[in-house]
């Protein structure tokens, strides 16, 4: 105890414990150690616990206590403190810290001016306290280590322990391993002979030699084939020891429930698992009759596929010893090989039996290859001579034989529809005599009739007893009777052409596949025949055909030569104009070559011929219509002046003779050139002598008229009376001579029309104003009617007011006293126009009509057209006070033709009549 020390080591705590920490910091660090945690740049240095003056403290309190004499505290921290050399701090620097205290207090105690004896009595006591920290830390250090040592120890003997097992059990492994590859090795060698018997004996032996059992058995389930329930587990073999009444031993296992699983086999069966009962004693289970008394027992499933199909039942007397956990794993081992090896066996034997079954099968499969290769040469043949040959019967003859051959059999025909009588007639027999080929069936009737009537195929296994089939009259004889038949339709393109038979004398002899033959190569046949009767069909119209364009080309030859020969020329065009032929005397007659003309459209020569009078020959309105409203074709006609030749131009339609269809146009051209002169002389003739017999005339008249009056001297009431007469008919006379002069004018073409748009009412009021006086005289109501805003006419008015006159006065003359006489002129459309004058003029303009009308006497049906003729005049009541030269119509229908009109009558004797013309409305001159 060493209060003295104490109290100085208490005083100088703080100098003590910092210079103390100082100097275990620098040996520290002077031995490698850091001792301050340093986390700069990053780097963690491993270091001891930081020894700074707070930490080292409570041991330096300790110290104290322990200079005082209480050693618990110091011994605590110095405990700690070697616990502390687990952190880092090793024994001896442990050590060292008791000797750097010590000169850290001499060093304090010196700096402090201690008295050297007073030094030495702390030191020493000092030195005690270390020395006895020394002991201490010894003693911590020494039991620390001892521990440590205790517990390698126990460590080294488990694990030795361990090993000596694991060698152990290397050891029984590689046994049960070589047992196992020994069991594989044998058994790969018999799989050779796939014998299930073998197998069994190479696994059984294996484990009679390593186990010796006294009783080894397989058993099996009735139904080794997967898929199936099995319903009894019954023994195959036995090795060892077995009891007497094995071989009837079955376990049932479809009542097997789960009490049944008592048994270890059925129970081993049923879970899949391995079942032990290593000690059972002799009368614990009486039922199991297969049970050595006083043995154990292991029964082992046999696995395969996830599914147990038998188990192996092992029984040995020392099986507890016999069958440890190692041993039991070798027993299920060789076991599940055996399973495995059983099952190969049996895989080996299906793939066996495969292998047979799939040998039958190609060899059958060759076998209908090779017909079917026959049958289609057959239909191959069939086709070849479907496309070569047009001719039926050689088709069907060779057809039919080449089926019969293949299918063998000994009667067929093929017979084909007749159109006309609708009845099956054979064309092609085989098997029969001569004689008998020809047979005719009714559609419908018998067999072939039925087949033909219901497109259907017939297989008839025995002809007796078909009610279809009927016996040919002279089948008797041929000794053909019964037997089966079969029967196809041949059919092409929806319709039944015919049908195709073959037959045999034995019963039931067709089959599906000949069937199926003959209706295939009777598609082809009916082909075959179905383009013969199309090539002849098609033949004998090419030749008809071409009969009837030789006639054709024969006619036209003809027809050509004589267009060629006529002196008329003739320009034929198609409906659209184009000109389609020419002849030799056209190009004489119009001076240009047929090439030119042929090349042209007809409209075009016309415009070229006629120019301003273009309208005379309207093609295009000829080929709008070609027939008149009568149905007459429409005709027109006009005549012209070219190279000083006088040619008459007549247009007409061209019909085809079927149908009246227009099929073009025809213009004629005619050299009336000597006509014309004969003609020209004829009129100049009658001009010359007219104006000859005019001037006497005049003179004549003249005088007549002068005596008449008085002048030359009194006359006789006779010479009077006579005088008058002649200066009447000399009147006439120079009249007719006029009118002459005018119609010899028209018909040589030499008066002129000034054509100009002249108003009815202008033109009606001077004729209407010169014969007022006549109509008064004879008590007529005259009266006139133009509606307000009539077109202006196209006329030359001189003709115009001729024409008008001739009219009126003809409806003055013809109407008795009392009568009415109306001139009235409207627009007129075509269509408001009688038939046969829309014919005669042109369709594209408007008209004005004007109407003369009177109830006079009127003229029949047959007078109306005549009137027209030059001097013709009716009989009627008036005739001879009217007078006239029966000129004046025949003057007027020319001059309204030549300004573009038309003029007609209707009339009924008796009651009046109305004579009508058309001209053209100015507005719509061209
Ligand atoms: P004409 O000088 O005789 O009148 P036309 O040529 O004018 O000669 O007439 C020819 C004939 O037509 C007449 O002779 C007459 O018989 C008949 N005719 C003309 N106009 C009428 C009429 N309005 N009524 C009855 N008959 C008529």
């Amino acid at each position: 105890m060493s209060t003295a020390l104490a109290a100085w080591l208490t005083e100088h705590h703080d100098a003590v414990l910092e210079r103390w920490s100082a100097a275990i910091v620098a040996a520290r660090t002077s031995n490698g150690h850091r001792v301050a945690t340093d986390t700069q740049g990053g780097v963690v240095v491993q270091s001891a616990p930081p020894l700074t003056a707070a930490a080292l403290a409570p041991i330096y309190h300790a110290l104290i206590d322990a200079t005082r004499g209480d050693h618990v505290n110091l011994r605590e921290q110095l405990y700690a403190m070697v616990q502390l050399e687990q952190a880092g701090i090793p024994l001896p620097e442990l050590l060292q810290f008791s000797f750097q205290l010590r000169r850290t207090t001499w060093e304090v105690m010196r700096e402090n001016g201690l008295q050297p004896e007073q030094q030495f009595t702390l030191m020493a006591d000092l030195e005690t306290v270390l020395e006895q920290s020394v002991a201490y830390i010894s003693q911590f250090w020494a039991d620390q280590v001892d521990s440590a040592m205790q517990e390698r120890m126990q460590e080294v003997t488990f694990l030795t322990e361990r090993m000596a097992t694991a060698v152990e059990e290397a050891d029984r492994t590689a046994v049960n391993l070589t047992a196992l590859n020994d069991t594989a090795a044998r058994l790969a060698a018999c799989m050779e002979h796939a014998d299930p018997d073998e197998v069994l004996e190479v696994v059984s032996a294996q484990i009679m030699s390593l186990f010796e059992p006294q009783h080894l058995s397989v058993w099996l389930d009735d139904t080794p084939r997967s898929g199936e329930t099995a319903t009894r587990l019954l023994v195959l073999r036995v090795w060892g020891a077995s009891v007497p009444e094995l071989a009837q031993v079955q376990l049932n296992l479809t009542t097997a429930g789960t009490d049944a699983g008592e048994d270890p086999v059925l129970r081993a069966y049923l879970l899949g698992e391995t079942v032990l009962e290593l000690e059972p004693t002799a009368d614990t289970h009486p039922r199991w009759q297969w049970h050595l008394p006083d043995h154990g027992i292991v029964a082992v499933p046999l696995i395969a596929h996830d599914r147990a199909n038998g188990v192996v039942l092992v029984q040995a007397s020392n099986a507890a010893a016999q069958f440890t956990l190692a041993r039991q794993k070798l027993l299920i081992g060789l076991v599940s090989q055996l399973a495995i090896a059983l099952d190969n066996v049996r895989l080996y034997q299906q793939v066996l039996s495969f292998n047979t079954d799939l040998n039958q099968l190609v060899e059958q499969r060759s076998g209908e290859l090779a017909a079917e290769k026959e049958r289609l040469q057959a239909l191959q043949e069939i086709s070849l001579e479907v496309s070569s040959s047009l001719d039926v019967d050689v088709l069907l003859k060779s057809s039919l034989h080449a089926l019969a051959d293949i299918v063998r059999a000994p009667y067929g025909s093929i017979m084909l529809v007749d159109r006309e009588t609708d009845q099956l007639e054979s064309r092609a027999v085989l098997g029969f005599p001569e004689v008998d080929t020809y047979v005719r069936f009714p559609m419908g009737d018998g067999v072939a009739g039925w087949v033909a009537f219901n497109k259907k195929p017939a297989l008839i296994p025995d002809v007796t007893t078909d009610e279809r089939w009927v016996m040919r009259p002279n089948q008797q004889m041929t000794g053909k009777q019964g037997g089966s038949m079969v029967a196809v339709p041949l059919i092409a393109h929806q319709e039944v052409l015919g049908v195709l038979t073959l037959s045999h004398t034995e019963r039931d002899y067709f089959n599906a596949d000949h069937l199926r033959l003959l209706t295939a190569a009777a598609g082809t046949i009916a082909v075959g025949v179905y383009n013969a009767n199309l090539y002849t069909t098609i033949a004998s119209t090419v030749a008809e055909r071409s009969d009837a364009l030789q006639r054709q080309r024969a006619e036209s030859t003809h027809i050509t030569s004589i267009m060629q020969s006529l002196t008329d020329g003739v320009i034929v065009c198609d409906i659209y104009g184009a000109v389609q032929l020419v002849n030799l005397a056209t190009e004489r007659l119009l001076m240009r070559p047929i090439e030119e003309l042929l090349l042209q459209n007809l409209d075009d020569i016309l415009r070229s011929l006629l120019t301003t009078r273009r309208d005379d020959l309207p093609l295009q309105d000829l080929l709008d219509r070609a027939l008149d409203s009568e149905g007459a074709p429409r005709i027109f006609e006009t005549i012209i002046e070219q190279h000083n030749l006088i040619l008459n131009l007549k247009l007409s339609p061209v019909l085809s003779g079927e149908d009246d269809e227009m099929i073009g146009a025809i213009l004629t051209i005619r050299d009336t050139t000597r006509e014309a002169v004969a003609d020209r002389l004829k009129t100049e003739f009658i001009s010359t002598m007219s104006h000859e017999l005019r001037t006497p005339m005049t003179a004549i008249k003249g005088f007549t008229q002068l005596m008449v009056m008085g002048n030359l001297g009194p006359l006789s009431e006779t010479q009077m009376e006579l005088m008058t007469t002649i200066q009447q008919n000399s009147e006439r006379m120079i009249a007719i001579i006029n009118d002459v002069l005018e119609l010899t004018k028209i018909e040589s073409g030499e008066i002129d029309l000034h054509m100009r748009p002249i108003h009815m009412a202008e033109a009606l009021s001077g004729v209407m104003t010169d014969l007022a006086p006549r109509s008064a005289q004879r008590s007529h109501n005259l009266t006139l009617g133009i509606p307000p805003g009539l077109p202006l006419v196209l006329a030359d008015a001189t003709q115009l007011h001729k024409i008008l006159y001739n009219l009126v006065s003809n409806a003055i003359k013809y109407t008795p006293e009392g009568g009415t006489v109306t001139v009235d002129a409207h627009e007129v459309q075509l269509a408001d126009l009688p038939l046969k004058v829309r014919d005669r003029i042109l369709a594209d303009r408007t008209y004005l009509q004007i109407n003369v009308r009177d109830t006079g006497v009127g003229i029949s049906a047959e007078d109306q057209e005549r009137i027209f003729d030059r001097f013709y005049r009716t009989e009627n009541s008036l005739k001879i006070e009217a007078g006239g030269t029966g000129l004046g119509l025949s003057l007027a229908r020319p001059l309204i033709n030549l300004m573009g009109g038309e003029i007609w009558v209707e009339s009924t004797l008796g009651e009046g009549s109305t004579f009508s013309f058309v001209l053209y409305a100015a507005s719509h001159r061209i």
